[in-house]
């Protein structure tokens, strides 16, 4: 695949992109009516999105510039790896690398996640964020496996449901790189 972006990158990361997912457009267009479903919702209320370091956070640039009602964006930075694949079972450690700069009692807070695979990872963010008392907690992804999921995670507002193969492009890595192809592809690491 030849465009001119994929001309800028470096030849070895380059030739690890393969088909396209969602174009520049299809995404913009998902972006632009979840920013409308998430003003309409949160009329007359004030909303704090936070988002997961780092790949959510070209989703949560173009999502914030969708919604009308006023906002505080917030971050937080998690370490998660996976433990024990035996017998079939998984578990996600998570640590916190950084926490929210405010207190969340008492505010509508909506999570914004790139994508949401068991849910481990977001589910255990999720019970934490409970426990400091949120007036609402609602999660918006962009990419979803539901087939995948190995937790019950409420997704109020999901973009697209994606296969089981892995993602690169808008704000996801391989290895750190490729967050800044402006499309969604799938990674090909060849034979
Ligand atoms: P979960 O805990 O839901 O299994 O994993 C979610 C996290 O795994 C995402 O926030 C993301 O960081 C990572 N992840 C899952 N699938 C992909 C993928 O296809 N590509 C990339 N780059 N990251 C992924």
């Amino acid at each position: 695949m030849e465009t001119g972006q994929e001309g800028e990158l470096s030849g070895y990361y380059r030739d690890l992109v393969g088909r396209k997912l969602l174009d520049e457009e299809t995404i913009a267009a998902k972006v632009s009516e979840l920013g409308r479903r998430i003003s309409a919702d949160y009329r007359g209320r004030e909303l704090l999105l936070l988002s997961i370091l780092k790949g959510a956070v070209f989703f949560l640039a173009d999502l914030a510039r969708e919604i009308t009602v006023p906002l505080n964006i917030d971050f937080i930075a998690i370490s998660s790896y996976r433990r024990d694949r035996r017998r079939g079972q998984e578990t996600r450690r998570v640590r916190f690398l950084k926490d929210l700069d405010q207190d969340i009692e008492g505010r509508d807070l909506l999570i914004v996640e790139d994508i949401i695979d068991t849910g481990l990872t977001l589910n255990y963010i999720v019970q934490n964020l409970w426990l400091r008392n949120p007036a609402s907690l609602e999660v918006a992804t962009l990419l979803d496996r539901p087939y995948r999921r190995l937790v019950d995670l409420p997704v109020k507002y999901q973009g697209f449901q994606v296969p089981d193969e892995f993602i690169v492009g808008y704000g996801f890595d391989y290895r750190q790189q490729l967050r800044n192809l402006p499309y969604i592809a799938v990674l090909e690491l060849g034979p």
